[in-house]
């Protein structure tokens, strides 16, 4: 697949002309591996996630939604073997001492790697742990390190005997988390993809031992199954079974779910099999049973765990990169998001058709609120002629506009112009709602 540098660069200019997503800290010259959300970036990221909680935790009956704390107790994450073994090879340039990871650095002649910089042999592999230490309270010695949790998982596994004991859940059962996860990524780089600090939407769902396929399989088809909710080009989506040699330390199958990104087919989502690897690594290091007592088999045991995890800002990038596209309408050029309605954080905008017309304005801001209030995503603008118009709604991709024009105020109709087609249709003010949520 060709690398698209061109379509990297169009988004992130698109995000940040039209109030998606800033560089993060950028009047003092940015800090590498942070984002900041502008308001339709924000807009887009809720849509996402609550598509998500809605598949995942509202349409079930065996999911219980949480909300743990980013800073942990450092013994959670010597426990789950991140702080021995949560690391990245580097290595170092020795003239101008870049840093760079060793596995996305192509190997040399006799196996040397050299300096994408100055072309020098790069220094020997060392191990670079990537969570970020803090320290917490007003003495800072041994006891008061804590980290910025590098995955949202641990939150979940300590809270089991919680879940357990305020909800008495019978096997199979799971926990559903959206939240931060930081990560001291030795090279952060292709805008979302690869970023310091980033959300995850995270399943733990614990099984009887003997389950775990069934759970696996389920999962597996729930993951595809979400990447159409959000309107991702299903070729673009691949499953790659990840050999035992490229697993994580706890994980004894994986399926990493990659997508045709415009810089190469990577990692969008990740399914694995835990095992019971982390509840009894808890138990043994907290000295707390972590336990399921099975009434029916009057046995009491450790569940075994499948867990479904997705970046929020790769599947961000996944959907603007899909849905960059650009043609010709009526001789003029222009860009625009084919967003899936579901997502797209504008879902129609509202025109009167002149500014300076008093009667059309007052008609289409009385449309305006009445329909903000069955669809809160929506618009109303009159900056501009209607062209100018459509391009700012198309570039941000808000699939309805609706004009407000002198024939509405006798007909009671409207124009609706769609996206992507630029088709337009006349439709009665009464049937506005059903056009655009259909
Ligand atoms: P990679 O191999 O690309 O570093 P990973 O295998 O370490 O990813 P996981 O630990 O499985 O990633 O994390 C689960 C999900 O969290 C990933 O599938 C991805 O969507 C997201 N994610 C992980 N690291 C980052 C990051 N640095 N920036 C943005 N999203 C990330």
């Amino acid at each position: 697949m060709a690398k698209d540098i061109e379509l990297m660069e169009k988004l992130v200019s698109l995000c940040k002309r039209r109030g998606f997503i800033y560089q993060g800290s950028e009047i003092y010259g940015g800090l590498a591996g942070t984002w900041d959300y502008g308001p339709l970036g924000v807009a887009l990221k809720n849509n996402i996630k609550n598509l998500w909680w809605k598949r995942f935790v509202l349409d079930r009956t065996d999911m219980y939604g949480m909300d743990a704390a980013i800073l942990m107790n450092q013994n959670v994450w010597k426990a789950s073997g991140h702080v021995d073994g949560f690391s990245d090879p580097l290595v170092e340039c020795r003239k101008c001492h870049r840093r760079f990871r060793a596995d996305q650095i192509e190997g040399g002649k006799n196996d040397f790697k050299y300096c994408p910089n100055d072309k020098e042999i790069l220094g020997p592999e060392k191990k670079f742990n990537m969570m970020l230490k803090t320290s917490v309270g007003a003495v800072e010695d041994e006891n008061s390190i804590s980290y910025l949790r590098p995955e949202t998982a641990g939150g979940m596994f300590v809270n089991f005997k919680n879940i357990i004991d305020s909800f008495h859940p019978r096997l199979p059962f799971g926990t559903a988390q959206i939240g931060k996860a930081f990560r001291n990524e030795i090279a952060p780089r292709d805008f979302l993809f690869r970023t310091r600090e980033f959300e995850q939407m995270e399943i733990e769902y614990f099984v009887k031992p003997a389950q775990w396929e069934v759970a696996f399989e389920e999962f597996r088809k729930g993951v595809l199954a979400y990447t159409q909710d959000i309107g991702l080009a299903q070729d673009k989506v691949h499953e790659l079974e990840v050999a035992p040699e490229d697993r994580a330390h706890y994980s004894k199958r994986t399926i990493d779910f990659e997508f045709d990104f415009p810089f190469g087919r990577k990692e969008l989502y990740g399914l694995a099999y835990r095992t019971d690897f982390d509840l009894k690594a808890h138990e043994a290091s907290s000295g707390v049973k972590l336990a399921y007592q099975d009434e029916e088999l009057k046995d009491s045991y450790t569940p075994h765990v499948i867990e479904p995890s997705f970046g929020v800002d790769r599947t961000i990038l996944a959907v603007l990169a899909d849905a960059y596209r650009e043609d010709i309408v009526n001789g003029e050029s222009r860009v625009y998001l084919a967003l899936s309605p579901n997502i797209a954080p504008v879902k129609a905008a509202v025109f009167p058709l002149l500014k300076n017309k008093p009667e059309l304005v007052k008609k289409a801001e009385e449309i305006f609120t009445t329909l903000k209030k069955q669809v809160p995503q929506i618009m109303f603008d009159d900056n501009g002629n209607i062209g100018k118009r459509y391009r700012r709604q198309d570039e941000i991709g808000t699939p309805y506009c609706i004009t407000v024009d002198f024939d509405t105020l006798t007909d009671n109709a409207v124009t609706i112009r769609e996206r992507n087609s630029g088709k337009q249709e006349r439709v009665a003010i009464s049937d506005i709602l059903s056009k655009i949520t259909s």
